[in-house]
C-alpha cells in the first residue's frame, strides 16, 4: 500500500493519455445528484465535458452505463413480490439503456461524436452490440456507449465492464465512484478509513472489499485487465486518470506491477 502522490495534472493540461483505449464504468449514480435518483442532465453535462476533452487527446473510450439510479433488478424484485426477478433484471438493463440515450445526448451537444450500442436488441435507438463494429467506432474516434449491460439477467453492469473490457481488448477499466477509491473500512462509517493506492485483485477478493462485484474482479484478475477506482466528481480526475497518474485507487495483479 503506497501512499499518495499528488496529482499534478490540472484540467485543460495538455493531456498525453497513458493507455490506447479505454472503458470507463460510469454507475448510475453519475447521472443524478448525490441522494437524489432519475437524470440529471447537469450531471450528465459536466461529465461530458471532461469525456470531451480525454477523447481529444486521442484515447479510444467506450462506456459501459450503469442504472441505479433509475431501477436494480435485485433490490426491486426483494420488495416486491409481484415482481419476477428476471424481469426486474430486465427492467435494469433498459435502465442503463435510458442513461445510455441521456449520455449520448449530452456528449453531442459539446461535440463529441457517440454511438449507442446494446446488449438487447432495440433497432429505433441504438445498434446492436457487435464486437467488431464496436472496436471500428473506437478506431475512428467515436465514443462508444454500451446499453443493456450484457443482456443477460442476474448479473450486474460491472461484469458488464469487466466482460466488454476483455472484449474489446482495453487497457483499462476505469470504474468513476462518487468516493475517492476503495477503503479498508466504510469511509462514512470511519472517516479516519485508509485509502489503498494499490491493491491486488487477491486482496479485494479475500478481504470482500466493495470495488466492484465479485465476478467483474474475478474476471479482471484472470485476465490481467487493471481497474481504476477514482471520484469522477473531482474536476480533471477522469483525465488524470487516463494520463496514468495517482489516482483513486489502482486494483492489480501484484502490487510491484503498479509502482
Ligand atoms: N443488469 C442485468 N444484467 C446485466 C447488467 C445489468 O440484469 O448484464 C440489471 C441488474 O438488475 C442491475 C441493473 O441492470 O441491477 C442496473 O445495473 P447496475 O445495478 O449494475 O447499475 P449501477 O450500480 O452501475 O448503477
Amino acid at each position: 500500500m503506497a501512499k499518495m502522490t499528488e496529482n499534478s495534472t490540472q484540467p485543460g493540461d495538455n493531456l498525453v493519455p497513458a493507455y490506447e483505449r479505454v472503458l470507463l464504468k460510469m454507475s448510475g449514480e453519475s447521472f443524478c445528484r448525490s441522494g437524489e435518483s432519475g437524470i440529471s442532465m447537469a450531471e450528465v453535462t459536466t461529465i461530458s465535458e471532461q469525456i470531451k476533452r480525454v477523447v481529444e487527446s486521442g484515447v479510444q473510450l467506450a462506456i459501459v452505463c450503469g442504472g441505479g439510479n433509475i431501477l436494480r433488478g435485485k433490490q426491486f424484485s426483494e420488495v416486491s413480490a409481484a415482481i419476477n426477478p428476471a424481469q426486474a433484471h430486465y427492467m435494469g438493463m433498459l435502465a442503463t439503456v435510458i442513461n445510455a440515450l441521456a449520455l449520448q445526448n449530452a456528449l453531442e451537444n459539446v461535440g463529441v461524436s457517440t454511438r449507442v450500442q446494446s446488449a438487447i436488441r432495440m433497432e429505433g435507438v441504438a445498434e446492436p452490440f457487435i464486437r467488431r463494429r464496436c472496436v471500428r467506432h473506437l478506431e475512428k474516434g467515436r465514443v462508444v456507449i454500451l446499453a443493456a449491460g450484457t443482456g443477460s439477467p442476474f448479473v450486474t453492469t460491472d461484469t458488464a465492464a469487466a466482460l466488454r473490457s476483455r472484449e474489446i481488448e482495453a487497457n483499462v477499466l476505469l470504474k468513476a465512484t462518487k468516493v475517492d477509491g476503495v477503503y479498508a473500512e466504510d469511509p462514512v462509517k470511519n472517516p479516519h478509513a485508509v485509502r489503498y493506492t494499490d491493491i491486488t485483485f487477491q486482496d479485494v477478493l479475500t478481504q470482500n472489499l466493495q470495488v466492484m462485484d465479485a465476478q467483474a474482479i474475478h474476471h479482471c484478475k484472470e485476465h490481467g485487465i487493471p481497474i481504476v477506482v477514482f471520484n469522477f466528481q473531482k474536476e480533471g480526475n477522469i483525465e488524470r486518470a487516463i494520463a496514468g497518474e495517482r489516482v483513486g485507487t489502482r486494483v492489480v495483479t501484484s502490487i510491484d506491477e503498479a509502482s
